[in-house]
């Protein structure tokens, strides 16, 4: 049997983690503020502090105001008691980041990668790069938290084996764990590279303040991320989010996941594109999209409406069946703006049920697409879930 003294350490550890888990998700927050979320004494989470500030993991921030009263001092993460990181592999590129633990970027490159580069020598690149990073900006490796990693395509959490639904492609069917293993030494988060994405949309763009957000990146690829309650939604296996994968037309083209019709296959930006090449140019490439619709061309602007209703139409029964709050737009086809979202919203509105309607919101997502921001969601993810595991105990122990 536990001794008293025993379980009270236990207590007071888990209270300590508490703590800081609450400081890493949500910035700083008042001693008072602090005692009433955990249900606990004024006293207690002064004892706490006092073992945190003497660790130097937390940070008493000054107050505003000289009048601030006893308990209202705001208590934050000290940023440099450790740092997190993020990579993004997309077919092209890898983005690499190192970010501070209230989430500040504190250096980041991009690698562009040859397509038909392996997974293996994709983290190799990436791995070195990361390497001079560090180096450069004189972090040691007992201060890096963990990794999250971004690959394309759906991850078993059982397995960590990357889904083979698109042959071909250089994750398809690969331990993704074990490949990021052998080249990083430290703890490893992987996840689907559009979800990383959604996530850093949720942290710092314009999922702040939703609960229940869900976000759609359109790029080649069409990928969700899911938040319910603030959380990602996974599904049991991890495997959750493959919006673009759902038939929108059951007599519709082959998919090479096997399917017909696929979103994708009518939203993805290389049907937009080849759509559009007849009036563009068969050179055309995406910034010239971007150009010309801007420019109003009429045949940019009919195309992305047709685009916007269908997507529109569509996200109708995913909001009927999920409720959300939010409805971020993302992705390269989002960066069209109003020639798409104005007709997207407009379906959404009149094609959901009048309840979802009148709740639901739909905007354009304020980060950048691709791998930059997938990386930087990815550091953000490393913190979150560094925040469940023993890591955290650790923080600020030399
Ligand atoms: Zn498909």
């Amino acid at each position: 049997m536990e001794s008293s003294g025993g379980a009270l350490k236990g207590l007071r550890a888990n209270n300590t983690r508490q703590v800081l888990e609450l400081l890493l998700n949500e910035g700083p927050v008042h001693r008072a503020e602090l005692a009433r979320r955990m249900k606990t004494s004024r006293t207690t989470i002064t004892n706490i502090i006092n073992e945190l500030l003497e660790r130097n993991v937390v940070l008493n921030l000054k107050p505003e105001h000289k009048s601030t009263r006893r308990g209202h001092e705001l208590v934050a993460i000290n940023p440099l008691a450790g740092f997190s990181l993020g990579i993004d592999f997309t077919l092209d590129k890898a983005a690499i980041c190192v970010s501070d633990l209230a989430g500040s970027i504190v250096a980041e490159t991009i690698l562009a990668v040859d397509p038909s580069n392996t997974a293996d020598s994709r983290v190799a690149a990436a791995a070195g790069a990361l390497r001079s990073l560090l180096d450069d900006a004189g972090i040691e490796d007992s201060k890096i938290i963990g990794v999250g990693v971004g690959v394309p395509g759906q991850i078993d959490r059982r397995t960590n084996m990357v889904g083979g639904s698109l042959p071909g492609q250089p994750w398809s069917m690969v331990d993704a764990r074990s490949v990021l293993a052998r080249h990083l030494p430290f703890q490893i988060f992987v996840e689907n590279n559009a979800r990383l994405e959604g996530f850093a949309e949720k942290q710092w763009g314009t999922g702040k303040n939703s609960e229940n957000m869900l976000y759609i990146n359109f790029s080649s690829g069409v990928g969700m991320a899911l938040f319910s309650e603030g959380q990602l939604y996974r599904g049991s296996i991890g495997a959750a989010g493959e919006i673009g994968h759902m038939s929108t037309d059951i007599n519709g083209a082959a998919c090479p996941c096997g399917n017909r019709g696929c979103l994708v296959l009518r939203t993805g930006t290389a049907h937009v594109l080849s759509l559009l090449r007849p009036a563009l140019g068969e050179a055309a490439d995406w910034n010239d999209v971007l150009r010309e619709t801007a420019n109003d061309n009429r045949g940019c602007l009919t195309v992305l409406a047709e685009i916007g209703s269908l997507t529109g139409r569509f996200l109708a029964g995913i909001s009927n069946l999920l409720d959300p709050e939010l409805i971020v737009i993302g992705g390269e086809l989002a960066q069209t703006g109003d020639p798409l979202m104005g007709p997207l919203t407009a379906a959404l509105k009149s094609h959901s049920l009048p309840l979802t309607s009148s709740h639901v919101s739909v905007v354009q997502a304020v980060l950048p697409p691709g791998a930059a921001t997938g990386a930087r969601g990815g550091a953000a993810l490393a913190i979150k879930e560094m925040a469940k595991t023993s890591t955290i105990d650790k923080l600020g122990t030399p």
